[in-house]
Order: C-alpha cells, then structure tokens, then sequence
C-alpha cells in the first residue's frame, strides 16, 4: 500500500510538485472487538483502529507525512515540535527521511522511554525541559513565531489535514461512517481532524451520515471537560497529559456539531481497558489509546447507547430504517502501540515466576 498522501491526493493540499516524504504509513487495520461488544451489551458492533501499526507506531505519522511534505516544498530547512513522545518519534522519523534537521522539546521526566528511544536514534535534537508539556508547547510556538523553523504540532493544518485520512478509511472499510467515534483528547487535535475528514466524506457524497464524536480525557488531565485550564495535569496516560489543549475550542465544535460530548476516565478506568485489550482482544496499546475504549466502557454502563438508539429511531425516516435495520456502530481510535512504553505493561502485571532449569520444576509450575 502507498501511504496516505499518495492514497488520498484528492482530498489533501497537495500537488504534483509536491515532494512526498512518506514512510507508506496509514492503512491500518480496522478490527471487530467481540470481547469488547459483549461488555457494551446490545446490538451494537465495536471496532477499534489499531493507528499503533503506523511506521513510528502512533497515528502521529498521518499528519507528519504531509507536514513534513509541505515543510520540504516550502523550503524548510528544520523542524521543531513539543510533544509527549508520539510527536517527536515520528517528526524525528519525517525530518530523518526528508534530510532536515528536528528539534524536539519534551517534559523531562515526562515521555515514555520507547519514544524518547525512537526520537534520539532518528538524529533529533531533543531538549528536555523543566516544565510539563504546555510550558514545551508556549517555547516552541515563541521559537517558530521569530524564527525561520516549521512547527509540526497539530497547530500546523497540514497536520490536521493528514490525520483526517483515518476517518476516509474507517469510513472505505465499513461502507459508510460509524454511528460513534470513540478518541482520546490530548491535545484535542486529533478529534478535530476525524471531524473534519468525515464532514468532508459526508460533503462529497462518499457517506450519509455523521458519527457522534465521542472524546474522552484522563480525569487528571481534562481540562475540556472542567471548563478550565489544568495548571498541573496528572495521569499515567502520558500521551494525554495536557492541561491547556491546543486545539480546544475546535474541539468543542465537533463535539458540538456532531452532538457527541467530551467526558473524562480515571486511571483505573484507562488500565482495566489498557489491561483488558491486551488479554481479551490481543492488542497491545499505550494507556493514553485505551482511554477510547475506557469511555465506551463507561457510557454503555450508563445505558448511553441505549438511549441514544431510541433517540435516533425517533428522528429523519433515514436515520430510523438504518437504527431499525442495522446494529450500533462505535469506532475506537487505539492512538499507539503499547511497546512505546513497556515499563507501565511490566508495572501492571505479575512479573515472570524464576525457576529453576530442571524439567520437573517448570511442569510443577505449570500444573503439569
Ligand atoms: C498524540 C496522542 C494522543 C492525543 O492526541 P491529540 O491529537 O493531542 O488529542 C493520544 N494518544 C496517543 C498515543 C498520542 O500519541
């Protein structure tokens, strides 16, 4: 498969002066989730988005292909990013392939050890800064406001405009568009870019309908949800520790428009999800992508998407025959791979028993 650019010329700001700098990313599997399905009760099919199976292992690579493309066909000679970690693998990545220089500024302390790994081995710059990620985020937006360097945060529109490719594929793969859109809220960029991918789908006649887009934060770190900024976010989903999101009011618009909401899961919540997609469904995450599935988990609880199904029956005659007709459909974004951060899958679990190497003391170990 060609990467996203190549795929999805049409739809993106591109043309054939454009230097494509791709890693063939996108693609992605859309997986049937029974295990999870059985949890939500009802008749409702669940899907997951498996974006951990991007190049750099983050659906990060969606939009930095094309922010790296634009970068390039501008003349860009650098790039710079603050991030949680997905960010800065994958621009590092980007900027490697495309021969440019990457800076990246991270929370110190703060970024899983696998992506900060993948960051240094791509020959970025990494700073490590005393602060949290919106102290890395207001530095590098100063930077590139007096400084001849591209900022690859989701405040470049490029990125947004690559990363709306995920919902053209759900929507390819299932023949039309989910009912739900279940995605964690960091930086709130990515909620925003689906929206706007599905809106355009809608508008070009590819689908005829919208999903409800249903986004979900860490309790620790929801400012979206507490109407306020959190000065001192505080979750192990790293990837959504932010308290002053970029994209805020965006996306309170999708939220809005698609009459979905923005709620926020504890910790718990995101690791009996994290644990739970591992052992039950075979797919291994990042905390911060099982914060999608906690939110399902949590609504279906709450009847949810039962009473939203009633809702709909009583609406448009079209909307009515599909609610009659067809199951519930919720797509669950699964933002990273889980081997970007396997301290916290060894933290949860029960390390491996030792043993001795005799046969007889492994069979008795193992009920043999
Ligand atoms: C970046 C990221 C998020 C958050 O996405 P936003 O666009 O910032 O809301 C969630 N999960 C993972 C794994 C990420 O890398």
């Amino acid at each position: 498969m060609k990467g996203v650019i190549e795929h999805y010329k049409q739809y993106l700001p591109v043309t054939d002066k454009t230097p494509v700098i791709s890693l063939n990313e996108g693609n992605t599997p859309l997986i049937r989730a029974r295990y999870i399905e059985s949890l939500v009760g009802g008749d409702v099919e669940v899907y997951l988005k498996y974006e951990g199976l991007n190049p750099t292992g983050s659906f990060k690579d969606r939009g930095m292909t094309l922010a790296l493309s634009k970068a390039v066909e501008a003349g860009s000679k650098a790039v710079i990013c603050a991030s949680t970690g997905n960010t800065s693998a994958s621009a590092a990545a980007y900027a490697a392939r495309a021969k440019i220089k990457c800076i990246v500024l991270i929370p110190e302390g703060g970024i899983a050890l696998g992506k900060l790994a993948q960051a240094l081995i791509h020959g970025a710059e990494v700073l490590a800064v005393k602060g949290n990620f919106d102290d890395c985020l207001n530095l590098v937006k100063e930077i590139t406001r007096k400084h001849p360097i591209t900022l690859v945060n989701s405040l470049n529109p490029d990125r947004i405009e690559g990363q709306k490719t995920g919902a053209f594929e759900i929507c390819d793969s299932l023949g039309g568009a989910p009912d739900y859109h279940a995605i964690p809220v960091g930086n709130a960029g990515n909620i925003v870019a689906y929206w706007k991918g599905y809106k355009e789908y809608k508008e070009i006649g590819k689908i005829d309908s919208l999903p409800k887009m249903i986004g979900f934060q860490a309790e620790g770190a929801a400012p979206i949800v507490k109407g306020h900024i959190v000065k001192n976010p505080r979750t192990i989903a790293t990837a959504i520790k932010i308290g002053n999101p970029a994209s805020w009011k965006k996306a309170e618009v999708a939220r809005d428009e698609s009459g979905g909401l923005i709620e926020a899961v504890t910790d718990a919540e995101i690791l009996n999800a994290y644990k739970l997609l591992a052992s039950k469904e075979g797919i291994f995450v990042e905390p911060a992508s099982a914060a999608s599935v906690a939110g399902v988990l949590k609504k279906a609880k709450e009847g949810y998407f039962r009473s939203e199904k009633r809702k709909a029956t009583e609406g448009s005659p079209e909307r009515s025959r599909r609610a009659k007709s067809e199951k519930i459909r919720i797509a669950c974004i699964l933002t990273g791979h889980g081997l970007k951060d396997p301290d916290r899958a060894i933290a949860s679990i029960k390390k491996p028993k030792v043993v001795a190497a005799k046969l007889n003391a492994v069979l008795k170990e193992i009920g043999f």
